[in-house]
């Protein structure tokens, strides 16, 4: 058997996952959009990541179920993407480990059955990196991975990976 696939949403790219570890890491474009406005290295990403767009099949799958569950209101174009991407590697690859910490996510996700991957992002083959997080403006650190944007002085933020 080859290594597992795994479909990540942009917390698996914040929480270090497809800098380490052995898996074939997928996601779609509207994920790594995401990611990159958060200044994570863009370099790395495309040694290790395939980026793929879901085919239009998957995405009105992914519609229609979440309707059915209540949840699409819930739903970002980038999570339903990443359902949808979840649904074509299941077919592709026979198989596929979906990691996402969204609570809507997974609940469709279950209803499609998408396997998904543990939500403890620290457990398992990955060893988890912090991110630092600080302003060149005021020298402010942060902690929450989805600010882009100092709110003390409005700087740009930059961030560190410092793994431990
Ligand atoms: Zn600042």
């Amino acid at each position: 058997m080859s290594e597992p696939a795994y479909v990540l949403d942009s917390t698996a790219f914040y929480a270090g996952i497809p800098y380490q570890g052995s898996g074939r890491y997928y996601t779609t474009y509207l994920v790594l959009e995401e990611v990159k406005t958060h200044n994570v290295g863009s370099s790395l990403i495309h040694s290790r990541v395939q980026v793929t767009e879901p085919s239009p099949e998957s995405i009105s799958r992914v519609k229609s179920t979440a309707t059915k569950t209540g949840d699409l209101s819930a739903l970002s174009q980038t999570d339903i993407s990443l359902l949808a991407l979840g649904l074509d590697m299941m077919k592709t690859e026979g198989g596929v480990n979906l990691v996402s910490d969204d609570f809507a996510v997974r609940n469709v996700a279950e209803v499609l059955s998408i396997p998904l991957a543990p939500t403890s992002l620290k457990g398992g083959e990955w060893k988890n990196i912090t991110w630092k997080i600080y302003c060149r403006g005021c020298g402010k650190t942060y902690t929450n991975p989805k600010l882009t944007i100092c709110p003390v002085c409005g700087t740009q933020l930059v961030r560190k990976a410092s793994s431990g």
